[in-house]
């Protein structure tokens, strides 16, 4: 067992406005008020970010925004820098979500900026990387994951690599349905697990958690979480309901 806190986290993507946002956050809270040694994030719309954060003050429950741009201030039509998130009190910051990256056409150094903004504004990255199902069909996972973190752990090494959050999110996994399998999971942290060791030290690398991210669901998250490298969840459809989300934090 690693001393690694366990982190579940919800991204609710563009789903869940005002009225049931505040109502999905109430009965979590009920539901996870007992829950001790976990890091509980929960990723809302943007513009509900002051919102959510005033309805979590004193839980367990921390909060992430979705998205960031890499400046602090600037002719960004439609942005928000690092340093606002920080302001109004979120804790971390996904980047590099692979629907940032396809549909939004983010690029590995993109990223990699975000994620040097994001830990510049006092605030912990989490960042998403994982292959298609053509990759992983060319074998070429491992390939991918190198080249996605290569760009990102370069940038960030005099920052304060071993607080970020790496969720490895087989793009094939995502909102299909389909799960990797336990053991296909753990085969990618572990090697992950690796590339950072490889690229800072084993101390390092063994502090720097990695969640697991594709159709996460309450009946197969005990098995996900039982993997030595599986460090959390980063879960989309089942975070939208009080009742699942709070079943995957409660893992077994
Ligand atoms: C996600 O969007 O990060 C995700 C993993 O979604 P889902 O859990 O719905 O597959």
């Amino acid at each position: 067992m690693s001393n690694r806190t366990p982190m579940p986290a919800g991204n609710w993507k563009m789903n869940l406005g005002k009225a049931d946002a505040l109502a999905m956050l109430e009965d979590l809270k009920a539901r996870v008020a007992g829950t001790d040694g976990r890091d509980i994030v929960v990723a809302p719309m943007a513009p509900l970010l002051p919102l959510v954060i005033e309805a979590t003050k004193g839980s367990n429950i921390k909060v992430a925004a979705q998205n960031c741009h890499q400046e602090l201030k600037g002719a960004f039509t439609g942005e928000w820098p690092p340093e606002l998130l920080a302001e109004l009190g979120c804790a971390y910051v996904i980047i590099g979500h692979s629907e940032r990256r396809a549909i939004f056409g983010e690029s590995d150094e993109l990223i990699a900026e975000k994620a040097v903004a994001v830990f510049r504004a006092g605030l912990i990255p989490i960042v998403c990387i994982g292959e298609t199902l053509e990759e992983r069909e060319a074998d070429e996972t491992l390939n991918v994951v190198t080249r996605q973190l290569s760009v990102v752990l370069d940038a960030v090494k005099d920052l304060d690599p071993a607080k970020m959050v790496i969720a490895y999110e087989p793009v094939w996994a995502i909102g299909t349905g389909k799960t990797a399998s336990p053991q296909q999971a753990e085969d990618v942290h572990e090697a992950i697990r690796g590339i950072l060791a490889k690229a800072y030290d084993q101390d390092t690398a063994d502090k720097i958690r990695i969640l697991y991210g594709g159709s996460v669901k309450p009946d197969n998250v005990d098995e996900l979480m039982a993997k030595p490298n599986i460090d959390g969840s980063l879960v989309g459809g089942a975070s939208l309901k009080a009742e699942s989300f709070a079943r995957i934090v409660n893992f077994q």
